[in-house]
């Protein structure tokens, strides 16, 4: 059985699944830590994730707003 891994934000209860092979996935990756500096990020397993979070890549903007100068 294979368990696919997430980043959650727990103060924003945010997801993002972890595909390491996949470089849009770690590309989103860097993009989930950099929004959620400062925030409980947490690895965890994707059926310990609950269904009040949301995933981040079903919900991602065309362009950061914080990116915007
Ligand atoms: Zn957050």
């Amino acid at each position: 059985m294979i368990y696919l891994r997430v980043r959650a934000c727990i103060k924003c209860k945010e997801y993002l699944p972890i595909h390491p092979s996949n470089v849009q996935s770690n590309f989103m990756l860097k993009e989930f830590e950099k929004k959620h500096s400062g925030h409980t990020v947490v690895t965890l397993e994707l059926n310990e994730v609950k269904g009040e979070y949301q995933n981040a890549a079903n919900k991602r903007d065309p362009k950061p707003a914080s990116m915007e100068a």
